[in-house]
């Protein structure tokens, strides 16, 4: 039984790859973040909720593999649902992974993935909603 699952630690530079230019922007989280992660925590596409300079969010993430490092190393990646405010690299984010939407895969066409990611943003909205106050 691994979830839930709480992290906390520090946003930092990813690849600068995707995110905002396909309207959902990512929170990296740093090294420790990724080496503490259960081993069982299996790569895909989860929801739950995110604190961040005292507000929270309800969140779509991602765990995947991070094409820099030869697809070695693992990459944790938070989307704040509608959180409206400008970049916070360098600041602490806490988070609860509540349930696991999908498994990681590639898209044919930006059009696919864009899609995919609506519908994730629409489960991770109702997962957590429907899970009450979490
Ligand atoms: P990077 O490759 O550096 O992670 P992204 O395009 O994924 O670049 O943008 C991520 C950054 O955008 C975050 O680190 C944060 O500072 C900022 N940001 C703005 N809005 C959000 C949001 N709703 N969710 C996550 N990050 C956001
Ligand atoms: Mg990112």
């Amino acid at each position: 039984q691994i979830l839930p699952y709480h992290f906390e630690g520090e946003v930092v530079r990813g690849f600068g790859r995707g995110g905002k230019e396909l309207g959902c922007p990512t929170a990296n989280m740093d090294d420790t973040v990724i080496e503490n992660l259960p081993e069982g925590l299996k790569v895909g596409v989860y929801y739950g909720k995110a604190t961040f300079k005292g507000n929270t969010y309800s969140m779509a993430m991602s765990v995947g593999w991070n094409p820099q490092y030869h697809n070695e190393k693992k990459t944790v990646e938070v989307h704040l649902i509608d959180y409206a405010g400008g970049d916070f690299y360098g600041k602490r984010l806490s988070a609860v992974i509540v349930g696991y939407i999908r498994d990681m895969r590639s898209f044919a066409s930006l059009e696919e993935l864009k899609t995919a990611i609506a519908k994730d943003i629409e489960i991770a909205r109702r997962g957590t909603t429907e899970q009450g106050k979490l």
